[in-house]
């Protein structure tokens, strides 16, 4: 067990950032804490609301459609922005999915040409496509495996914009089935410091137990500077929906 400790999570925009089951992603934080006797909270963000890294370990963007996007923006870069950047370059645990994903970039341009422009937090842009990256994708993540944990990630995949990294962030992982960032250079997601993006949902930590454990693992190593390992979980049930992902062809 990892007692006497806890973990606080930010849920920005619930209400308009949870495309596909997003929400899946804070349950199992929650239960993966809860079945170690981790203490895990989560306090939604959302529009008016500031947002203050040291009340809180970790926080989660979920996906959105344009229309969100552009409706939250003005609020995510005036309300909120300068304090997320801070966080990412503070080394916070950030997980960003999809839409949530693209506003930690420099700008979102929709289909009509027109640019949503966003935080900035990120050295990646995205630029959308009328044709959708849809279905079910398989990467593989070396930063995952040199922490130890599967490298192998699964998930489901609904975008029209195709992100492109910089040179200041590393891709999360490469796509072996699926289109991943853009269906061009092969990269899936992307890495900076502790915030962590990915265009799967699904939800994505369902399926991913190894992730959700690397977030919960940093996130307490931030906090608990004594903290040296999680304890271990049996993952029979999301081995079992993961190994069916990775059978279909
Ligand atoms: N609206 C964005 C796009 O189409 C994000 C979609 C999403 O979050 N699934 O690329």
């Amino acid at each position: 067990m990892n007692p006497s400790m806890s973990l606080k999570i930010a849920h920005f925009y619930p209400d308009l950032l949870n495309l596909y089951g997003d929400r899946g992603n804070l349950i199992t934080l929650m239960k993966r804490c809860e079945w170690r006797g981790i203490t895990c909270t989560v306090q939604a963000v959302s529009l008016g609301q500031a947002f203050d890294a040291s009340q809180y370990d970790l926080a989660f963007l979920g996906g959105g459609q344009d229309y969100e996007q552009n409706l939250l923006q003005d609020d995510f870069l005036s309300q909120k922005g300068q304090s997320i950047i801070d966080a990412v370059e503070d080394g916070f645990v950030f997980l960003c999915v999809c839409g949530g994903y693209q506003l930690m970039g420099r700008y979102y341009q929709e289909t009509n040409g027109e640019r949503i422009e966003c935080l900035g937090a990120l050295d990646i842009y995205t630029e959308a496509e009328e044709k959708r990256l849809i279905g079910d994708s398989v990467s593989e993540s070396r930063h995952l495996s040199s922490a130890g944990y599967d490298p192998l990630l699964v998930g489901f995949e609904n975008h029209a914009g195709r992100t492109y990294l910089g040179k200041q962030v590393q891709p999360l992982a490469l796509v072996r089935k699926g289109g991943g960032n853009n269906g061009q250079d092969q990269t899936e997601g992307a890495i900076h410091n502790n915030t962590y993006c990915t265009y799967y949902h699904g939800s994505f930590l369902p399926k991913n137990p190894g992730m959700a454990d690397l977030l919960i693992e940093k996130a307490l190593k931030r906090r608990y500077k004594q903290f040296e390992q999680l304890m271990q979980l049996d993952c029979q049930m999301e081995n079992n929906a993961r190994n069916y992902l990775l059978s279909c062809k």
